[in-house]
């Protein structure tokens, strides 16, 4: 083994940089060395507020009170993600589906999806023949309970958060200094390569020459480390993926006693709007394809789309985005995380997991001062699977829809290419629904996930395949019938014991009048991020 390494420098202080410092901070000896280097002058993007079911997970281990966290970025519940308008039914109409955080069950051996293709479920698509979530998310309620007598008809549930992403990073940024973060502002001018081309030193506008170990490059868009420095190349999704730009608004909640437990994705004309409910405000947003909309057409879409909504007089803020990787993330002595390393665009909430899951596996491959090549190529095998694993998923959004009412839609179908992987899925999928052979290695996206997205768009009563899925037609009808009766009895249980979003909320924010316990932590949550579901 060569000299350990002893010294973490961060350059950067949005999201990545502060996530990095604080959970290496927990899992990291003392006698590591953690700084943080952080400019004053560069903004941080300042976006980034719905995260993935990991994130309750890792606020845990990083010590973070869940109450201190709901309560100072406004934080908020997600049961999943609402898509709408992303397909049309068989009349031409706009479908609606959810993306939840629910497995599906297996009946007699079988899941759930194939005996849904094979005999329907009356009036309930396929989310709900097996799932309280979309009712919940109707009724503006959330998956835990408050003051309820009885049992709890679903006491454990998945769930992530909508945030503040400011007030996250200002959250993580107080806590790292508190836990001994060094936290140096300043900007980085240059940096200095060893004869090797390892980053021997950071030179640093105010404070001089930074002499450095491991660095891990957080400078969000600019790669300033892992791209400017090592010339590590940027290879662009552009081929794959259309939007380039994105524009964010801040607006009140229409009604604000009621609150969303899911992020919205309305697909509009070029892109599509995403919709995050925080405790105090929605963050909200415009994807789009610069090849279909100017800033301005896209400007006017969008505050279209949100009517009266839109506070008067509201310009949303425009944000390109560079949309692809670097081509390693771990180049030399330095690591890219979050945007420096690359960006997949939101549709999915998966930019903060990300960087959660790189810090992850820089602890399993962690180096010495020799910089192995087998770990960092390792390290890096893993982080190409995770970010195909994204693209891949996100593609199929896009590959799979059928509205034909602006050349954008059509161009997303025809024109954007998909892996070879994503190919021999989708022609799979044609005869069957996914199974968990297909994709064996699967982070985030299962194949329940994909038989959710395909289910959920009808494709297979819109063309796709030939209606007709080899395995359902095999399956017998009674067990199905069974299995909608007790999960319709479910359903109806659950919606009545699971609270008010808000009233949850308030609760959690030490908010709610007198005599309502409102000091309970969350239930635990195990590794798999479903959580005890009742509070009180
Ligand atoms: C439109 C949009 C929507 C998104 N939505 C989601 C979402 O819903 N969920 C999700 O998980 N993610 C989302 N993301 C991604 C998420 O915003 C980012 O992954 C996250 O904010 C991390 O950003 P970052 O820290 O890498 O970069 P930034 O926030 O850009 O921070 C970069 C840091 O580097 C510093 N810096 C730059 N240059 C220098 C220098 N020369 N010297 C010193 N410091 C420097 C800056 O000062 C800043 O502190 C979204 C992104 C976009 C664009």
């Amino acid at each position: 083994m060569g000299d350990p390494v002893t010294s973490i420098t961060i350059v950067g202080g949005g999201t990545a940089g502060w996530l990095a410092a604080c959970f290496l901070r927990t899992k990291c000896a003392p006698k590591i060395k953690i700084t943080l280097i952080e400019s004053p002058n560069v903004p941080t993007v300042g976006v980034g507020e719905a995260t993935v079911p990991h994130m309750p997970v890792t606020l845990r281990e990083m010590g973070i009170d869940d109450q201190e966290f709901m309560r100072r970025c406004n934080a908020s519940f997600k049961m999943g993600v609402m898509f709408n308008d992303w397909n049309v039914d068989r009349k031409g109409r706009f479908i609606r589906y959810m993306n939840p955080f629910a497995s599906p069950p297996r009946i007699e051996g079988v899941e759930a999806g194939h005996y849904f293709q094979a005999y329907g479920a009356g009036n309930r698509d396929y989310i709900r023949s097996f799932s309280p979530l979309m009712d919940l998310f109707e009724s503006w309620k959330c998956p835990f309970s408050l003051n309820k007598q009885g049992e709890d008809p679903m006491p454990r549930a998945g769930y992530a958060y909508h945030l503040d992403a400011v007030k996250f990073a200002g959250l993580l940024a107080e806590r790292g200094r508190d836990h001994g973060i060094e936290h140096i502002l300043d900007d980085v001018d240059d940096v200095e390569l060893d004869e090797r081309g390892f980053v021997a030193a950071l030179i640093l506008r105010e404070t001089g020459r930074h002499p450095v170990q491991l660095v891990l490059d957080c400078t969000g868009f600019r790669g300033l480390v892992i791209q400017k420095a090592l010339g590590e190349p940027f290879d662009s999704y552009a081929d794959y993926l259309g939007n380039d730009r994105a524009m964010a608004l801040q607006v009140p909640h229409p009604d604000p006693e009621k609150i969303r437990a899911a992020t919205q994705s309305t697909a509009l004309g070029a892109g599509w709007s995403w919709a995050v409910p925080l405790f105090n405000r929605i963050g909200t947003g415009y994807v789009f394809s610069s090849a279909h909309r100017t800033d301005d057409e896209a400007a006017e879409e969008f505050l279209a789309h949100l009517g009266d909504m839109a506070p008067p007089g509201a310009e949303p803020r425009v944000i390109p985005m560079r949309v692809g990787r670097s081509r390693r993330a771990w180049v030399k002595n330095c690591i890219a995380l979050g945007l420096s390393g690359g960006f997949i665009e939101p549709l999915e909430s998966t930019a903060i997991h990300m960087i959660d899951m790189g810090l992850r596996w820089l602890l399993q491959y962690f180096p010495s001062q020799d910089y192995e090549d087998a770990t960092r190529d390792a390290y890096n095998r893993v982080s190409d699977g995770m970010f195909n694993e994204v693209r891949d998923f996100i593609c199929l959004h896009y590959r799979l829809n059928n509205r034909t009412d602006d050349p954008y839609w059509m161009d997303s179908r025809t024109q954007l290419k998909i892996s070879d992987r994503l190919e021999h899925l989708l022609d799979l999928w044609r005869h069957q629904l996914p199974t968990p052979l297909d994709v064996p290695s699967a982070h985030l996206f299962t194949y329940n996930v994909f038989t959710a997205v395909l289910l959920g768009k009808q494709v297979y009563d819109n063309g796709y395949g030939e209606g007709q899925l080899n395995r359902s037609f095999a399956l017998p009808e009674k067990p199905w019938k069974a299995f909608l009766r007790q999960s319709a009895a479910r359903n109806r249980a659950v919606l009545d014991h699971k609270a008010d979003h808000r009233r949850v909320l308030l609760a959690l924010r030490g908010e709610l009048r007198a005599g309502m316990r409102a000091n309970t932590r969350l239930g635990e949550v195990d590794e798999s991020g479903a959580a005890e579901s009742a509070l009180f």
